[in-house]
């Protein structure tokens, strides 16, 4: 059964460029994003398996699997819309002032995501994300695409700091990707988020 589905790109592949190559985008959303996508459903077929045979022998793994498939779609989604061709500049309104009270400014804030991003062990992201229970604006350093995140906080501006999402064009310097990421952040997006997540109420 397919519950989830990729996204199409809101741009052409090359519509980022020179900031963010046509080629890398293409292959990151047809290729990487797609496997993700496919993982998760996959994974739900096979949990929905284990449950008809009574077989949970695989469960660890199952686990570990749907939540690296699931995330990997869910933030994958989130980053592409987080960036466009008209990007750049600095947001205004209720998030610039959001961002000032939590972070003092968005030189703060943007150094702070920057820091998150680029010294990721491994491979990971950094996100602005909005942290329901507190109320407040936070920035996470993500581990693979599941870990290392609070449980309720909801992603508003990731960034991919896995060799996937750069190298091609960046090869080695991941600080020239983050620094290329901004000129195309798409802050009209991450605003949108920003309100639609401030007005849900707590789950908690
Ligand atoms: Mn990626």
């Amino acid at each position: 059964m397919t519950v989830y589905t990729l996204p199409e790109l809101p741009y052409s592949p090359g519509a980022l460029e020179p900031h963010y190559s046509g080629e890398i985008v293409a292959l990151h959303h047809d290729k990487h994003h797609a496997a993700y996508v496919k993982g998760a459903n996959d994974t739900l077929d096979a949990l929905a398996a284990a449950r008809e045979k009574g077989d949970f022998a695989a469960i660890n793994a199952l686990s570990k699997s749907f939540a690296f498939h699931l995330s990997g779609h869910v933030l994958h989604s989130i980053f592409w819309t987080n960036m466009s061709p008209d990007g750049g500049g600095r947001p205004d309104g209720e998030l610039a002032a959001a961002i000032d009270e939590y972070f003092g400014s968005f030189d703060a804030m943007q150094a702070q995501v920057t820091a998150a991003t680029t010294s990721v062990q491994g491979i990971g992201w950094g996100a602005l994300a909005w942290e329901p229970v507190g109320q407040r604006l936070v920035v996470e350093q993500i581990y693979d695409h599941q870990g290392n995140a609070g449980t309720t906080t909801v992603p508003l501006l990731v960034i991919d700091s896995w060799e996937h999402a750069f190298y091609l064009q960046y090869k080695n310097v991941k600080a020239d990707w983050v620094k290329a990421f901004w000129n195309i952040a798409n802050w009209q997006d991450v605003a949108a988020r920003f309100a639609a997540a401030r007005t849900t109420p707590s789950p908690l």
